[in-house]
């Protein structure tokens, strides 16, 4: 069997360009996987499905500090470069994008992208005022700097999915954002960086989240009153322990709030929070 190379490491923007002259030979095409580091198997399918969509992949490992409000946490978020470097290894990946802050957002830096439509759709954005300004900064610039032609977003954050894909299309950005299916534990719960904060308790707890969400999903193909079936669900995540941020049933692409089912794509999507770490999922309806 043929070892996959270790991937190339590039810190420096001359390095990523150099590194990416010689992927690009031979008219390869490139897929950017953007990701926050802590790699989990949910991170690593979006790596396989990028390998499916163009010749060569970049991983980009930046924990993005303007997308974390001032009491949320970007300085405990977790950071394994190593084990990240092996996964990532493993997968034959062909680069590794790992800039610091610094390079990001140099002194001066003053630019910061404004996005509306899904990014203000009354979900994360009524929690987190902050972080779609962030992300889309930060995935422009990451855009700008690789230019691949596909960039993979996983579906696990459905309203960010959305808000790239609206935002590489206003701008012309030049890079096809594709989604991923969420990836998650055996018992329902959605991988996520922020599990590793979960005490013995909230872990066995958790899978409520997804759990009860079924059972919304359920309920409302079978034509159950809508208002009372989305009520029961915001009680089950509750009496699980959570404190729950929202639950509720969108249009799948505009996000737009829905009355009922039936007609319109449709998608579920709840935040919540378990002792102090705050947990996102959707599906579809
Ligand atoms: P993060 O490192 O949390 O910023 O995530 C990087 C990318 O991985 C984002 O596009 C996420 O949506 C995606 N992702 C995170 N968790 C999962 C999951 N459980 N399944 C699929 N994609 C995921």
């Amino acid at each position: 069997m043929k070892m996959p190379q270790t991937p190339a490491v590039a810190r420096t923007l001359s390095t990523l360009q150099r590194t990416l002259e010689g992927l690009r030979k031979r008219k390869s095409t490139v897929a950017l996987v953007p990701t926050m580091g802590a790699l989990h198997d949910g991170h690593i399918s979006l790596v396989r499905l990028a390998k499916r969509r163009a010749d060569k992949v970049v991983v980009s490992i930046f924990v993005n500090p303007t997308q974390f409000a001032p009491h949320e946490d970007y300085g405990s978020y977790p950071r394994t470069w190593k084990a990240d470097a092996v996964k990532l290894a493993a997968e034959g990946v062909d680069l590794i994008w790992n800039p610091d802050a610094r390079l990001m957002y140099p002194e001066g830096f003053v630019t910061r992208i404004q996005v509306e439509g899904p990014a203000t759709a009354g979900l994360e954005d009524r929690f987190r005022p902050h972080f779609f300004g962030g992300v889309a900064t930060v995935v422009a610039k990451l855009l700008a700097q690789v230019r691949p032609d596909v960039a993979i977003f996983g579906e696990k954050d459905y309203q960010q999915l959305k808000v790239v894909t609206q935002m590489a299309r206003d701008l012309n950005l030049g890079s096809r954002i594709v989604g991923a299916p969420i990836m998650r534990e055996r018992d329902g719960l959605a991988m996520s960086s922020r599990n590793l904060y979960l005490t013995p308790d909230q872990r066995k707890a958790a899978p409520a989240l997804h759990r009860s969400m079924k059972d919304v999903v359920r309920r409302l193909r079978q034509g159950e009153d809508f208002a009372a079936t989305l009520a029961a669900g915001a009680k089950l995540i509750g009496d699980a322990g959570f404190k729950l941020d929202y639950l509720e049933a969108r249009h799948a692409e505009t996000l737009a709030p829905l009355t009922q089912i039936g007609g319109a794509p449709a998608r579920l999507l709840a935040a919540a929070t378990i002792g102090t770490t705050r947990l996102i999922d959707n599906m579809k309806i």
